[in-house]
């Protein structure tokens, strides 16, 4: 077991021990935000057919040479329906937008360059090249080309494209199922009135919420008393799970039961312990082939330990390649407080000002208990071990929390 290290070799441990989860079917349109398991290749071209950029008239760009030209119209071809007749020379197809493009010509002329001429003609006031307004077959997509690797996420325009190849049903990863348990003999539900010496179980609620937010599912949510029997008994209802969340108890106070019921059912403890503020003494291990994760029980730790540790561990279980949430490079623009030794996360407003430059400030107190500092937090800005007290105009990296 690792003791006090890095947030770099916690996340390497973490991200080290999980892995993607076996496969299933389902049906593209259940499919947003899951992660796609298979190769998808196209089995056609897309489009399939040569078809009308506009709504206007097919033609041989030769015949317009003069203008104006007035041609015979042939043939009417709405979209959905298939040319009867080749265009042959000195003559021309009404065709819209979409229609199936006829054999002979070689253009379409938009409707807004002609006009209806007597007895089923049509007067040509300008000419296309040859090709234009025309979308060849396979323009977009070529028959037989890889169009989704494994490990992409299932958007609304992939589930768009898996539609348009003909996918109904696609091999996706499993979701990790997760079991949030809140321990503490303070904690009350948010509906029961505050006793004395009570709170409200904030992290419970929060956490499901947010293994929502990762694509992942919970399990209705447990909660535990200090006591090594009732975490006991919790852990073994939850073991349904991949993965088991704890909020609370793996400090160091005298009620922190946590830590010793798992090391008692046979708990490998992988780390506890992180150089960061929040969440330093954050535990992660292994018990009979489930995933473990001790949260520190402030509430502002318990998110961002799962924002920095769970979310990317979740991800990685569902096959997703993206792990980390993309970083930008801010400017403080307000100076804030930190002590060197420990890694910060800290939360913050971010904004661009009025030179367009990325700014970001804390907001507010950041203690871990102050949940507000969370809430109206809109990033979390990264502060290495070594900065101390950063002044206006240090230079900080800050991820977007999209939640
Ligand atoms: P612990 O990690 O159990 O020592 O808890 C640290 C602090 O977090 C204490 O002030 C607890 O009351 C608080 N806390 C623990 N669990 C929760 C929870 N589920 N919801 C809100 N606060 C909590
Ligand atoms: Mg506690």
């Amino acid at each position: 077991m690792k003791e006090f290290i890095s947030i770099v070799e916690a996340r390497s441990i973490v991200l080290g021990m999980v892995s993607s989860l076996p496969t299933e079917r389902i049906a593209w349109s259940n499919g947003l935000r899951r992660t796609l398991a298979q190769l998808i290749r196209s089995r056609d071209d897309i489009p399939p057919f040569a078809n009308s950029a506009m709504d206007g008239y097919a033609v041989r760009a030769s015949d317009l040479q003069v203008l104006p030209a007035t041609l015979p119209v042939v043939e009417d071809i709405p979209a959905g329906t298939f040319p009867q007749q080749a265009v042959e020379p000195g003559t021309c197809a009404r065709i819209m937008t979409g229609a199936p493009f006829p054999e002979g010509a070689d253009a379409v002329a938009p409707v807004e360059w002609t006009q209806q001429g007597k007895d089923g003609t049509v007067q040509f006031n300008r000419a296309p090249a040859p090709g234009e307004h025309v979308r060849a077959a396979g323009q977009d997509v070529r028959d037989g080309e890889v169009v989704f690797e494994p490990g992409q996420v299932i958007t609304p325009p992939v589930i768009g494209m898996l539609a348009m190849l003909g996918y109904p049903e696609v091999e996706v990863y499993q979701r990790p199922c997760v079991a949030v348990i809140s321990t503490g003999d303070e904690l009350v539900d948010a509906s029961e009135a505050l006793g004395p010496g009570k709170i409200r179980d904030s992290n419970g609620p929060a956490l499901v919420a947010q293994v929502a937010s990762a694509g992942a599912e919970a399990l209705p949510p447990f909660r535990a008393r200090d006591t090594l029997s009732s975490i006991r008994h919790i852990i073994e209802q939850a073991l349904d799970a991949d993965v088991l969340l704890f909020s609370g108890g793996v400090s160091v106070g005298a009620y922190d039961l946590v830590k010793q019921v798992l090391d008692e059912m046979g708990m490998e403890l992988f780390f506890w312990k992180v150089r960061q503020r929040p969440g330093k003494p954050l535990a992660f291990g292994r018990l009979q082939g489930r995933f473990v994760f001790g949260l520190p029980g402030n509430p502002v730790s318990s998110a961002i330990c799962f924002e920095q540790y769970v979310r990317p561990a979740l991800a990685k279980m569902q096959g997703r390649r993206e792990l980390l949430r993309p970083r930008y490079t801010a400017r403080l623009d307000a100076p804030t407080s930190k002590k060197a030794g420990l890694y910060y996360f800290a939360r913050g407003c971010a904004f661009y000002d009025a030179d367009g430059r990325l700014c970001v400030h804390d907001t507010g107190p950041q203690a871990s208990n102050l949940y507000t500092s969370m809430v109206r937090a809109n990033c979390i800005f990264h502060m290495p071990e070594a900065l101390e007290d950063p002044p206006v105009g240090t230079l900080v990296e800050v991820e977007w929390l999209d939640w």
